[in-house]
């Protein structure tokens, strides 16, 4: 319907979209609910699930727009963003929301450019003021809070991961699920090969709710074993600084920071990490910030909630075999 506040759904590609949807549509919900619209998802997928579209239900979307199909898989930004486009020149959406992670952050700015709106990237809170949405995000690494608002509808944003509140389960509530026709722009990448990431077994980096993250104080690849076992017994991700990334110990996917991703656990744990301006930007959005570390100077000191001052290889093993005897699984 006309002024309601669209959620792009982020998916596992197997029909099932990700827990921070009920991060987004929670928001999208609250400020529909302020502003007069309501909340409502738009899938673009070649397998939606009948339980993706309840969940989506359950988690606040009142209809789903469901663009389902082959030319929507795998993802190309070109072609999401022509159909995403048209669909909101239909429908004259108040906002679009989505998730920050690596092909919505893409597809968002296309999307910004191809409707000539404006688009808060990587927001931490929304409110509605009067007739405007203000964003807030961080700028400058994080060191600084930038608010903003908009020319004009549609008003875009990706949400940080971990940060809004997701809405009161609904559970049973069954959105209407509509499958609109929309002119399919031809593809201009041709999709060559997908190479799955090995399965760690452990829950993915900007998703967790408490994230592990080793620095060059690791000393060595082989070292990254003691903290996925402490993570395992927590149910945490791995993270690594930059450093620990170029070493060639941990690959890209797993650096934190402003040239990695970005992160907003309840627990961040940082082991043998200096607190480098360019890894803080990267987690400092964490709810509590516990840091180990030899050295009582390290910079990561600074904005931690707790701070163990020791070598990260007496620590870990004690802690994992505590926490183990604790049964504290997330
Ligand atoms: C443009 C640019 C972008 C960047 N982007 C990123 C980014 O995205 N992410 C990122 O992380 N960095 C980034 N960096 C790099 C950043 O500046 C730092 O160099 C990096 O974060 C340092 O990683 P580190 O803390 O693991 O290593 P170090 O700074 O070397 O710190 C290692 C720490 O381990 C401690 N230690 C050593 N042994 C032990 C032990 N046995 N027990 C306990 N503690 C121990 C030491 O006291 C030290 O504090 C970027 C830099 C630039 C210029």
């Amino acid at each position: 319907m006309a002024g309601a506040f669209w959620g792009i759904v982020e998916d596992d590609r197997q029909g099932n979209p990700k827990k921070v949807m009920a991060e987004v549509l929670g928001e999208a919900g609250r400020l529909a609910a302020k502003a007069g619209g309501q909340a409502e998802a738009v899938w673009l997928t070649d397998k939606a699930t009948e339980a993706g579209l309840k969940q989506l239900g359950e988690w606040g979307a009142k209809r789903v727009l469901l663009l389902e199909g082959a030319p929507f898989a795998p993802y190309r930004g070109e072609v999401w963003a022509a159909a995403l486009a048209d669909l909101a020149g239909k429908e004259s959406p108040k906002a679009i929301l989505a998730p920050v992670s690596t092909r919505l952050r893409e597809l968002m700015a296309r999307l910004a450019a191809r409707l000539g709106a404006g688009l808060s990237a990587d927001s931490t809170a929304l409110t509605l003021d009067g007739d405007r949405m203000v964003a807030t995000r961080p700028v400058y690494s994080g060191k600084l809070l930038a608010k903003m608002t908009w020319a004009k509808t549609p008003w875009l944003a990706t949400l940080r991961p971990n940060v809004f509140r997701p809405g009161d389960p609904q559970p049973g509530a069954a959105p209407a699920v509509e499958r609109p026709s929309v002119s399919a722009a031809a593809a201009i990448l041709k999709f060559v090969e997908r190479r799955e990431e090995s399965a760690t077994g452990l829950p993915e980096l900007t998703e967790a709710e408490i994230v592990v993250s080793g620095g060059r104080g690791l000393k060595g690849p082989e070292n990254f074993v003691i903290l996925e076992s402490l993570a395992k017994v927590i149910g945490a991700a791995v993270g690594a600084s930059r450093a620990a990334v170029d070493a060639g110990w941990r690959p890209h996917r797993f650096q934190i920071g402003q040239t990695g991703r970005t992160i907003s656990p309840k627990l961040y744990l940082g082991f043998g990490i200096s607190g480098a301006i360019q890894h803080l930007a990267g987690m400092r959005t964490s709810k509590v910030i516990c840091a180990i570390n030899k050295d009582p100077e390290a910079p990561i000191f600074k904005i931690a909630d707790y701070g163990i001052v020791a070598d990260l290889f007496e620590v870990v093993p004690a802690l994992t075999e505590a926490l183990r005897k604790l049964d504290v699984h997330a």
